[in-house]
């Protein structure tokens, strides 16, 4: 996990928690939008203003998956989606119908409000309130699963959160966040994308292969090699 980005006229240099040092010229940097925002990673220099100020702009979705695994199909032949109107959560989808097992394992997404009123929960309540939800949807007041699971992004290390969302007034952060620093620093990931391809995975796609062009189109640079301290060990240094 990388702690600390530097950069400068020598290049980038990244730091991992477990003293790994990684050096090259450039660097493009996916981290997700929540671990930027909480600053866990530090970049020395600091990045400049507008990047902060374009961070502070973007928020992030809340989302919640609930998975509900069925020994047995439950959905009615032919129906892959249901959509309960009121309930919480109101979208559910099979996972499994189609690939040829006999397991049904059945998702439930909420979003927003939705996530938020799951996760004030303890997890247990909130599989059960959603299953209650399935249980009255389908008219099968005995439906039980036979393993359950609840899945969100909010407190996982490597997301901290699920997407990102763009409040009125911040139409241009995303753009400002694509910028390069110096040609040194290069940005991608879904929160960089266009905000119509925002959120995405093709979002995410395309802003990976605009940041590798923006690389591409550099003349090269000179570097000066910086000094390493006594512990660090460069297991990567591409030749000038
Ligand atoms: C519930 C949910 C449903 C979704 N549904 C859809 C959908 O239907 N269609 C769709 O197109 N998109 C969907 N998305 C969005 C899509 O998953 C994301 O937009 C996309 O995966 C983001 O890709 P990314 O490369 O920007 O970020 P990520 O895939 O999150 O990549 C960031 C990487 O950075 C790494 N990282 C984090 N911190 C560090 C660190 N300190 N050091 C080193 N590495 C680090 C992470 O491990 C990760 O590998 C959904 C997302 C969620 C949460």
């Amino acid at each position: 996990m990388v702690e600390t980005l530097e950069w400068g006229p020598f290049g980038v240099k990244a730091t991992t928690t477990d003293g790994r040092v990684f050096q090259a010229d450039q660097a493009v940097i996916t981290l997700p939008l929540g671990v930027l925002k909480a600053g866990r990673v530090r970049f020395v220099p600091d990045l400049p203003e507008d990047k902060h100020t374009a961070l502070e702009q973007l928020g992030i979705t809340d989302a919640v998956k609930l998975f509900f695994h069925f020994k047995e199909p439950i959905f009615p032949e032919g129906i892959v989606e249901l959509y309960v109107p009121g309930a919480n959560p109101d979208e559910w989808w099979s996972s499994t119908r189609g690939h040829g097992v006999e397991a049904e394992i059945l998702t439930a997404l909420a979003t927003g409000d939705k996530a938020r009123e799951l996760l004030a929960l303890p997890e247990t309540q909130a599989l059960q309130n959603a299953l209650e939800t399935l249980r009255q949807a389908l008219s099968r007041p005995g439906l039980t699963p036979s393993k359950a699971r609840l899945a969100h992004w909010r407190d996982d290390p490597f997301t901290l959160g699920a997407y990102s969302k763009a409040s009125v007034g911040a139409s241009k952060a995303r753009s400002v966040l694509a910028q390069p620093v110096d040609n040194r620093l290069f940005f991608a990931g879904e929160h960089t994308a266009s905000n119509a391809w925002a959120a995405t995975v093709h979002g995410a796609y395309a802003s990976g292969r605009r940041a590798a062009q923006e690389i591409l189109a550099l003349k090269p640079q000179p570097r000066v090699r910086p000094p390493l301290r006594s512990r660090e060990t460069p297991v990567l240094l591409p030749s000038p």
